[in-house]
């Protein structure tokens, strides 16, 4: 394992606030905000599964009672125009009250999400027994500090190194998306065929091939004439991508044994790559808009700008001295 990396421990530590929320609720200070970050909180979610009983203390936005999942991160537009965002799963029941503040909803995708978990909502049958939370990390389900240091390192389906994507100069929304790409948990056609979600499992981009994460990102012709561009813009710091290569393969060699701020660069480079490559396979998919390749490099480039003049951190033309 090597050195304690005491920013992941402390991140650890942390998670057990969360923990004790819903395990020990008579502590005197449950019910005050805990000394979390978002973060913090994406990680509690990713290791936790909710299972309902009596819809009192799981989150109807922020629980993973929803296959393992939480509705903020399966849709995080609806998220986004939700009213209340920290009442409890019998609370949002009640005569709907989820639904407030989502008819300000304005694209196709967002209703499609919306009728996705309105079907989702029906198939809920609230018991009298209490909730029950489970650590997906240790064999009794329950938090440990040591499991939570961990799974920072071991994802639930893999074991990359996920401290490269915190660390990576994006913003959170970014940086989650990576988290889920990488374990090829994002919503692509066979993601959605397992769920049982009818849908075209032909990927739009290049009309070859089944839609599936590794192939939309890495390997499709559309992502890698993308990653061509941001080939030639970083002069060789981004590869297009080995043919056949995984996600998370392609993750771990490509930011393997660099110096830490080349490596920080770099996956930032990746995350913004892949995002902007989905986020053009969305747009295709949901507003029939459709994204020259240039177009999407050019996303990259200025998303990449913008970060950059806010908070700092390195320059592409760095590299090139
Ligand atoms: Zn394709």
């Amino acid at each position: 394992m090597g050195i304690l990396d005491l920013d992941l421990f402390s991140r650890a530590l942390r998670l057990r606030w969360l923990w004790y929320q819903w395990t020990d609720p008579d502590r005197p200070w449950v019910g005050t905000e805990p000394p979390v970050d978002k973060i913090d909180k994406q990680l509690f979610r990713a290791s936790t599964t909710v299972t309902l009983g009596d819809g009192q203390i799981a989150s109807f936005w922020q629980s993973t009672w929803l296959d393992g999942k939480a509705p903020m991160d399966l849709y995080p537009n609806l998220f986004r125009l939700a009213w209340r965002k920290n009442k409890t799963v019998k609370e949002e029941l009640e005569n709907l009250n989820w639904t407030r503040g989502l008819w300000r909803m304005g694209s196709v995708d967002e209703m499609a999400q919306f009728v996705e978990l309105w079907d989702y909502t029906l198939n809920i049958h609230l018991t009298d027994q209490a909730d029950q939370i489970k650590w997906n990390w240790t064999a009794n389900g329950e938090y440990s500090s040591k499991s939570a240091y961990l799974a920072q390192f071991h994802g639930s389906y893999s074991t990359f190194k996920t401290e490269h994507i915190w660390k990576a100069e994006t913003e959170v929304k970014h940086k989650f998306f990576a988290w889920l790409l990488i374990q090829s948990r994002i919503l692509t056609a066979d993601n959605l065929l397992l769920r049982g979600c009818p849908c075209n499992p032909v990927c739009i981009m290049c009309d070859q091939e089944m839609e599936t994460a590794d192939h939309l990102i890495l390997q499709c012709s559309f992502a890698r004439q993308v990653w061509q561009e941001l080939a030639v813009w970083t002069g060789g710091l981004i590869y297009i991508p080995e043919a056949g290569v995984h996600l998370l393969d392609w993750w771990e060699k490509e930011l393997k044994q660099l110096p830490k701020k080349i490596r920080k660069l770099k996956a930032s480079v990746m995350i913004y790559g892949a995002w902007n490559i989905w986020k053009a396979r969305n747009r295709r998919v949901f507003d029939h808009q459709v994204l020259t390749h240039v177009e999407v490099f050019q996303e990259v480039k200025s998303e990449m700008d913008c970060r950059r003049l806010a908070c700092g951190g390195l320059e592409i033309s760095f590299l090139n001295v």
